[in-house]
């Protein structure tokens, strides 16, 4: 198995990316944001309890996450490697997820950074919200909490994965094909 996490800031690349690598390398993408969409989309409880803070570019808190991803993996076990993208963003899920795969003999291999700055993700994010359809990329105040939760919360993760040698950052600025690039010959190396 290959278990991958694919990290970075919001609009860094991470689901674009995750959707090419899935086809190269033949693993299961989980985007724990889109699994959230899909039960919002339905007007389940989850979706209702998720859009609160989804809304507001703040976390899901921990304990819905975690057994939402839980879930979802256990519901696909015979898959020859996972990519979570958007999972882990706080160290209770990256503990969470360690001993998850660790109860299946599992592992996670690498932790991959796409490194974006600041104003670069701004730009993406507008330009994306003007398709996506997703509130929380229409107004720049929420993209600047998204930003802020992610430095305060979830940047934590790297140096988590990186004290276990797992973590390493690439260069998440450049055409879709480069960024692909680089990823693929990272991944290359564990498949
Ligand atoms: P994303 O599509 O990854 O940008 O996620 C969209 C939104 O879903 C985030 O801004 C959070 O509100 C929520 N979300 C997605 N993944 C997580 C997670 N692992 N933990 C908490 N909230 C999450």
């Amino acid at each position: 198995m290959v278990n991958l996490i694919l990290f970075g800031p919001p609009g860094s690349g991470k689901g674009t990316q995750a959707k090419k690598l899935v086809e190269k390398f033949d693993l299961l993408h989980i985007s724990t944001g889109d699994l959230f969409r899909y039960e919002m989309g339905n007007n389940t409880p989850l979706g209702l309890e998720a859009k609160s803070y989804i809304e507001k570019g703040e976390l899901v808190p921990d304990s819905v996450t975690i057994g939402m991803l839980r879930n979802k993996v256990e519901s696909n076990p015979n898959v020859s490697g996972y990519i979570f993208d958007g999972f882990p963003r706080t160290i209770p899920q990256s503990e969470a997820l360690d001993a998850l795969l660790a109860e299946k003999q599992n592992t996670v291999h690498r932790l991959i950074m796409l490194d974006v700055q600041d104003d670069e993700i701004v730009s993406r994010l507008l330009e994306r919200g003007k398709t996506s359809g997703r509130k929380d990329d229409l107004d720049e105040s929420i993209i600047r909490n998204r930003i802020d939760v992610y430095k305060s919360e979830t940047a934590p993760v790297f140096a988590f994965y990186d004290t276990q040698g797992k973590a390493i950052k690439i260069n998440g600025v450049g055409s879709i094909e480069d960024i692909f690039n680089r990823l693929s010959e990272e991944v290359s190396q564990l498949a």
